[in-house]
């Protein structure tokens, strides 16, 4: 799914786009994509190489009207790559290892 999602951002900023993710995501709620700020800028901004500031793709996302929903799909879909939502992967992968562990406390706690 990842790369589906990229794929849909690359095709957002004019780069080949294989196929769309709403194609392949019967039912997914991805009209969020379409207000997104970034549809107005340069895509390389949310993909930085490496070593390039990543402050100018937060700014905009702090001011998209969408960063909640762009975030979430991008911490739900383990996205690795780029800014979405104003969080780096690094950041999201944070968020997904927090997230493991509430869940495999969980388990523990409901096994007993
Ligand atoms: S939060 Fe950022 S990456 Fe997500 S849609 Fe908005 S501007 Fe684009």
């Amino acid at each position: 799914m990842p790369i589906i999602s990229l794929q849909r951002f690359g095709e957002r900023f004019g780069r080949p786009a294989v196929t769309r993710a709403a194609d392949l995501l019967p039912g997914a709620d991805d009209n969020w994509f379409d207000r997104g700020l970034c549809a107005q800028v340069d895509g390389e901004t949310f993909f930085p190489e490496k070593g390039v500031p990543v402050a100018p793709a937060r700014s905009i996302c702090a001011r998209c009207d969408v960063q909640q929903e762009c975030l979430d799909y991008a911490v739900d879909n383990r996205i690795a790559d780029g800014v979405w939502g104003g969080l780096t992967g690094r950041e999201r992968r944070k968020i997904w290892r927090e997230r493991d562990a509430a869940a495999a406390a969980a388990r523990e706690a409901a096994a007993g």
